[in-house]
């Protein structure tokens, strides 16, 4: 099995393969077909599987197989010509397609910068980190660019999200990464409110050391119909 044989578009199966990867990883080979099919996905695995390159791959999938289609121009763009016109810019939440919850600010910097490789011969793909500890103005800077995936800590982004910069109505797909270690660092709260501002339509991906109890539940509540998968 080859990253071709995934079904993925060609300037994916580039990128990995400059990356120095020649084959997919056990969870790769089964996450991958089936999150490009656009189906939930529950998967127990641990760090080191390769389950970034799982989620990430499929979602950068569909944004290159929709690069064609006429972009919006971003918000920093809209408030320059607005500007050079001499209106009152008004502020425009962000509208990410692909929303990433980490437990922590290294683990959400780790899939950001894996995001970039990935994504390195997709134009106009930004991943965007959220993280606790960030100055607010670097951050409203960056959410000003109208990012196609953010990759978050649930507290930060709560709070992003209630002062109202940032809009999921757009969100295609929802990943929550580590899941049971963000339920143990007491995010469940946090967790659920940010599910519950995203669309219905979304596709869900939760990846965890264990699916068994409240991380279980919590997994059967926020997917519909999930493959899952053990490895
Ligand atoms: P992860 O489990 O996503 O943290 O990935 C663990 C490490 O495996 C990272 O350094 C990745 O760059 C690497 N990796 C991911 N997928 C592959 C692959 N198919 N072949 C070789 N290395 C990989």
């Amino acid at each position: 099995m080859n990253f071709e044989a995934l079904g993925l578009h060609p300037s994916i199966v580039k990128a990995v393969t400059d990356a120095g990867y020649t084959q997919p990883t056990p969870v790769q080979e089964q996450a991958v077909p089936a999150g490009i099919g656009g189906r939930d996905l529950l998967v127990s695995s641990q760090t080191g599987s390769g389950k970034t390159a799982a989620f990430m791959l499929p979602a950068l999938h569909k944004l290159a197989s929709a690069e064609q289609a006429p972009m919006g121009r971003t918000a920093a763009q809209e408030a320059q010509s607005a500007r050079s016109r001499g209106e009152r810019v008004r502020f425009r939440p962000a509208q990410p397609k692909m929303l990433v919850l980490t437990p922590t600010r290294e683990l959400a910097l780790q899939v950001t910068t894996a995001t970039e490789k990935y994504g390195a011969n997709i134009r106009r793909v930004r991943a965007v980190s959220i993280l606790g500890g960030m100055p607010y103005p670097k951050q409203m800077q960056l959410l000003a660019k109208n990012p196609e995936i953010l990759v978050a800590t649930p507290g930060r982004l709560i709070d992003h999200m209630e002062s109202g910069k940032i809009d999921f109505s757009q969100l295609e797909m929802l990943v929550l990464d580590e899941a049971d270690r963000m339920l143990d660092m007491g995010f469940i709260e946090d967790i659920e409110k940010i599910v519950a501002a995203t669309p219905e339509s979304r596709q869900t991906m939760l990846f965890s050391a264990t699916l068994d109890g409240v991380v279980g539940n919590m997994a059967r509540r926020i997917t519909k119909d999930p493959l899952v998968i053990q490895i």
